[in-house]
């Protein structure tokens, strides 16, 4: 863990139990109960949305901070009521984390933006490589990110189904016959698929056309997705309000 993460976590740490009026107000309004404390138990963070999402609000239903990137949607166990927060309400009060100390809901937090941002980029790009040949550094980053997304959710052999949900979305059976075999081949069996060439590939090091990715794989070419500066986990929750 950075020392930046352990900073912002001590000082969410320290605010913890001064949430503005404002904020009372507004968890205390979809509550059951009339304490502020009580009141954060009723809550537990169900899932999270970007700004292509229905119902996506740019600011925080507890302390109206403007320009979300995300939102952490919290639900109400005793009345049903959602509301959408960032990742700062959540962490400086203890809103939706249960028994979560401020270390850990940050991980957990981050968890949730990391496999959010990796179902983006997994759906974005999967018609780059449901193709025969699809370009090998693509398929390399694919894979990788395709690892790294089930390894998030303690997954090492996927079904088809969880496959299919995380590559096509809700309407994977859809798929052709050979994106479903694709998707089988490029999590189990990626060195199988042939690559084209990459087109951005040093000339000295040209793999030839036809060449297999697992033949030319080399360890530490390239940082996998989950550890590119735009995946560090640290920050995120800081930047992300
Ligand atoms: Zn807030």
């Amino acid at each position: 863990m950075s020392s930046r993460h352990k900073t912002v976590a001590l000082k969410t740490a320290k605010e913890m139990n001064q949430p503005r009026p404002v904020i009372v107000k507004n968890l205390l309004t979809c509550s059951q109960s009339h304490e502020f404390d009580d009141a954060k138990e009723e809550w537990t963070v169900q899932s999270l949305i970007d700004e292509s999402s229905e119902g996506f609000s740019n600011h925080c239903h507890l302390c109206h901070t403007p320009n979300l990137k995300y939102n952490f949607i919290l639900e109400n166990a005793l009345n049903g009521t959602t509301i959408q927060v960032g990742s700062t309400c959540i962490l400086r009060f203890g809103v939706g984390l249960g028994k979560m100390d401020v270390d850990s809901g940050a991980i957990f937090l981050n968890n949730m933006i990391e496999e959010k941002e990796l179902i983006n980029f997994l759906q974005t790009y999967s018609s780059r490589v449901m193709v025969l040949h699809p370009e090998g550094r693509t398929l390399k980053k694919y894979y990788e990110s395709l690892k790294r997304y089930f390894d998030l959710r303690g997954i090492t052999a996927p079904t088809q189904e969880q496959l299919g949900l995380v590559i096509f979305g809700i309407k994977w059976e859809e798929q052709s016959t050979f994106n479903q075999l694709q998707m089988k081949r490029i999590f189990y069996n990626p060195g199988s698929i042939e690559v084209s060439r990459t087109k951005r590939t040093r000339p000295t090091h040209n793999p030839k056309e036809g060449t297999t990715w697992g033949h030319k794989r080399r360890r530490n070419v390239e940082t996998t997705l989950a550890r590119s500066a735009s995946y560090s986990p640290e920050g995120r929750v800081v930047d992300n309000r």
